[in-house]
């Protein structure tokens, strides 16, 4: 049977600091390629792996059936029993023809072991579509102009030092204190630009340290959401609402979207690989003309699964 190698193999090798053989029975995606590329997981390519494997058994002794690591032996003995010049090793051809791998497959989908959708789904997030990363996010503070006077100082404006994923969205210099009822956290990051409503994005942990109520919410949705105090060094601001522990999203547009047979406000789940991997339900579709591709999880969901800015996410439906 044919081997697939695809992105999220590609991400499982690069956690295991791993390469990857390639023989003629593998099919490697173009995703993959190109994850494998960027992120210096080497593709051993068979004729590669022959030559690996001449140095070690193949040119320098007759060839044995014993020993040797799968790919080897895979190789071996499609040949005669004798030693073999590499350079006729080298033009092995592959093991099926299009026509068989076409067999191949309609066969699996009349037996019921694949459905068309399932093969549709490999061809559309394999091949067709860009991957969906994943943008972590800390704790951090959106203000309103009027907040941001009160603590910064009339007429202050944000210093910018890093561009996020969204169009127009930074991180800036500023920070300001939060002080809960139970406890106080520093240097909590103001992203820009201002907003027309105050609101304070922290991680799970946090609400309990500053001794506030748990609230997940998407940004932007404040109803009943705790307040807190906002320390800045011109000023200080009381909250009655605006904190939240952000839902976890996917940033996309509309056209994104209807390509990956999604719409704005649907709920999917995601899934990753790796040695902590896992799935995450309860993850929202928000999709509008200006969102740019990637799917938001805070530090700790991320750091619960081993995943870290720019792991490629899986979307299931
Ligand atoms: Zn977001």
């Amino acid at each position: 049977m044919k081997r697939l190698i695809s992105a999220r193999d590609i991400l499982a090798a690069m956690e295991k600091h791993e390469d990857l053989k390639v023989d003629g029975n593998t099919i490697v995606t173009a995703q993959a390629e190109d994850i494998a590329r960027e992120n210096g997981v080497v593709l051993l390519r068979g004729p590669e792996t022959n030559e690996f494997l001449s140095t070690k058994a193949v040119a320098k002794e007759p060839l044995s059936s014993e020993g040797g690591d799968t790919l080897g032996q895979n190789i071996v003995s499609k040949q005669p029993s004798e030693s073999i010049p590499l350079s006729v090793m080298n033009e092995k051809k592959p093991l099926f023809t299009a026509d068989q791998i076409e067999h191949v497959v309609s066969a699996a989908v009349d037996k019921g072991l694949w459905t068309k959708n399932d093969l549709q789904n490999l061809l559309h997030s394999e091949q067709d579509l860009p991957p969906i990363t994943v943008g972590v996010s800390g704790r951090h503070i959106h203000l309103s102009k009027e907040h941001l006077c009160e603590l910064f100082g009339e007429g202050y404006k944000l210093t910018p030092i890093k561009d996020l994923s969204q169009p127009g969205q930074f991180a800036s210099k500023e920070c300001v204190t939060l002080v809960g009822p139970k406890g106080v956290i520093e240097k909590v990051r103001v992203l820009g630009p201002v907003r027309s409503q105050t609101q304070v994005e922290v991680l799970a942990g946090d609400t309990f340290k500053l001794g506030i109520p748990l609230a997940i919410r998407l940004s932007g949705h404040l109803n009943d959401t705790p307040g807190i105090t906002l320390c800045g060094p011109k000023g200080t601001v009381v909250l009655s609402e605006g904190v939240i522990v952000a839902a976890r999203h996917i940033h996309m547009t509309p056209e994104d979207a209807n390509r990956r047979e999604l719409h704005d406000g649907q709920v999917v789940s995601i899934k990753f690989g790796g040695i902590r991997g896992g799935r995450l339900d309860n993850v929202v579709i928000r999709a509008n003309e200006s969102g740019a591709l990637d799917c938001h999880i805070d530090t700790e969901e991320a750091n619960a699964l081993h995943i870290k800015n720019g792991s490629i996410v899986e979307i299931v439906k």
